[in-house]
């Protein structure tokens, strides 16, 4: 493909520390036709180096109908980088135009003592362990959210370890408080797998544990938890959290009480092509009953000072075709999200041409999940304006959002 050296330039130069304005090489890569209006034969159909089997999962993207099963694996075991990026700016732009949104945004950690053991996980340490290990106190969250007065954040996002003394009840409190010192600030709280735990202990169904959480301030839920939903990977990689199903009924249940959530697949490690179509494929038909997830984030696999340290990560190629296929395939959700403390900001950057329309927030150097797991970014802070400098290098529109992806402000 003619635009691989291209990506391979600027991901060496990235890797050598050097500063480019992406924008010049990213342009060729967005489709030459408006995407609201196909005048032309995209030129992806023409092109004869492109198979017929491709081709006609182009065709169908093209023509906005949903492709199977089969044709996302055929699209992995086959797409090139820039065929999919062309079909998935077809989408990208045809659901969210030039707009790149993010949020003002901090995270709140209050544990990594976990009573689970994820092969992947670099963060958390058992109750037994003594180092390495934090806890915070009900005023020290409270603290940080004070902090935090005055300024212009409007989400708060809580996730951590699954902490056998941290219960349903203390955490239904503790949004109760954190609402009375900042009514206005969005929760998104708790992984399904800290709700599954929450509600076992505390011997409710998922449906009253969720309405109490609700009923205490919590507005939605986050995506992560998900990895990937096959079973017998599953088994090797996470045995002991909640399963795939419970994944899935928990997030099912929280969209019927109008607790909107996201999605998350952690891709790049033991699976195969087609469980990462499998996940997607669940998300999807999930989400045409319940139309209650906001955004996708895949999550790539991060090496470091985990049990799992001996797998190669992906290279940026990869996550860029994984980006893309996302978007291809998840064709009934709004969004896909690039995690930047994940993937770093200059791939963050690049995927903004693969079919990514968000990046998610200011974050405020507040989380350590990926920090830990040895990402790029070991302090990751934006401000509103390095934000919008990054989505404007790449002549995008950069849009603040908040949770629910109301406009907030257009910066033009
Ligand atoms: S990934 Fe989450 S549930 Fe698994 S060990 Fe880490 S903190 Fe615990």
């Amino acid at each position: 493909m003619v635009y691989l050296p291209i990506l391979i330039f600027m991901i060496f130069h990235h890797k050598n520390g050097c500063t480019i304005n992406y924008s010049q090489f990213l342009l060729p890569l967005r489709p030459k036709f408006n995407c609201m209006h196909i005048e032309t034969t995209p030129t992806v159909i023409l092109d004869s180096t492109i198979s017929n089997d491709l081709k006609q999962i182009a065709e169908k993207v093209f023509a906005n109908e949903r492709i199977t099963f089969d044709e996302g694996v055929l699209l992995f075991e086959k797409g090139e980088l820039g065929f999919l990026g062309t079909l998935a700016n077809y989408v990208r732009e045809k659901k969210n135009g030039n707009n790149v949104y993010f949020n003002r945004n901090f995270h709140i950690e209050p544990t990594n003592i976990c009573v689970f053991d994820c092969k992947f996980c670099s963060y958390s340490r058992l109750l037994k362990q003594k180092e390495g290990t934090w806890e915070l106190s009900e005023e020290q969250i409270l603290d940080k959210v004070r902090s935090y007065d005055g300024q212009p954040i409007t989400e708060v996002h809580i996730v951590g370890g699954v902490h056998p003394k941290m219960g349903l009840m203390y955490f239904a409190n503790l949004i109760k408080k954190i609402k009375e010192i900042r009514p206005d600030l969005h929760v998104k709280a708790f992984t399904a797998v800290e709700l599954e735990y929450m509600c076992r202990k505390a011997k409710v169904s998922y449906e009253e544990g969720l309405r109490i959480l609700k009923e205490h301030g919590q507005g939605s839920l986050p995506g992560g938890g998900a990895e990937i939903f096959d079973e017998e990977i599953r088994k090797t990689i996470c045995e002991d959290k909640c399963t795939a199903a419970e994944w899935l009924e928990i997030h099912e249940t929280a969209h019927k009480l109008g607790m909107p959530s996201n999605a998350t697949m952690l891709y790049g490690h033991i699976e195969k092509f087609h469980h990462r179509i499998d996940h997607m494929d669940r998300l999807r038909k999930l989400q045409d009953k319940t139309n209650g997830f906001n955004t996708f984030i895949p999550l790539k696999f991060r090496n470091k000072d985990n049990q799992m340290s001996h797998i190669k990560e992906s290279t940026v190629i990869e996550d860029l075709r994984n980006y893309a296929i996302s978007r291809i395939y998840m064709d009934n959700f709004g969004h896909i999200k690039a995690y930047w403390p994940m993937i770093g900001r200059t791939t963050a950057q690049l995927s903004l041409a693969f079919g990514v329309d968000d990046m998610d927030g200011t974050i405020d150097d507040s989380t350590k999940i990926y920090t830990m797991a040895g990402s790029e970014e070991q302090n990751p802070a934006l401000t509103t304006q390095e934000l919008v400098d990054l989505i404007k290098q790449v002549n995008r529109t950069p849009v603040e959002r908040d949770t629910l992806y109301n406009v907030i402000t257009e910066f033009n």
